[in-house]
């Protein structure tokens, strides 16, 4: 009897996700190796991993969420403008450029560069898929029980998981 996707179970997929208007965002079809994770611990979208709940090897699974269920709606309170000399001399910036900024609490925000003024550079923090619907074609490729090691990590090892 073949196993089915749960809580504690290594999931082997390959994924494909798509726009509404059918443009690829990314997938690992291509690569020629799963992504491995380990069910139920939030490695993957929780409603993506409610969508695989049950599923077996070589089933495949056809997802459509909206931005809430995805990576939120997009908050124009994130579109934010810094100070140019914040930036570090001779740093290239323009327009469509992507960035890492490192908060004063630590944490590193990525961004796009909207704009650059003489005094102000424009920056959007919200997440490069806010707002957009998501649509995930998912292939189950392999279904088995977490190590004990796995689950004391929260993580898949071995094809396709964390390597240490
Ligand atoms: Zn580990």
């Amino acid at each position: 009897m073949s196993q089915t996707v749960a809580t504690g179970k290594i999931v082997g997929i390959y994924y494909t996700l798509k726009d509404g208007a059918g443009h690829v965002l990314d997938t690992n079809r291509k690569g020629g190796k799963p992504l491995a994770y380990l069910h139920g611990k939030s490695a993957l979208l929780p409603a993506v991993e409610d969508g695989l709940n049950g599923k077996a090897k070589n089933d495949f699974v056809q997802l459509t969420l909206p931005p809430e269920k995805g990576y939120g709606v997009r908050n124009d309170d994130l579109i934010r403008q810094v100070e140019r000399k914040l930036f570090p001399p001779g740093q290239e910036l323009a327009p469509g450029m992507r960035m890492n900024r490192r908060l004063q609490d630590g944490r590193v925000a990525g961004a796009i560069i909207l704009a650059v003024g003489d005094e102000h550079v424009t920056v959007d923090e919200n997440h490069p898929l806010a707002g957009i619907e998501l649509h995930f074609e998912i292939t189950v490729c392999g279904v088995r029980d977490a190590t004990a090691e796995e689950v004391a990590h929260g993580h898949a090892h071995g094809e396709g998981g964390h390597k240490h």
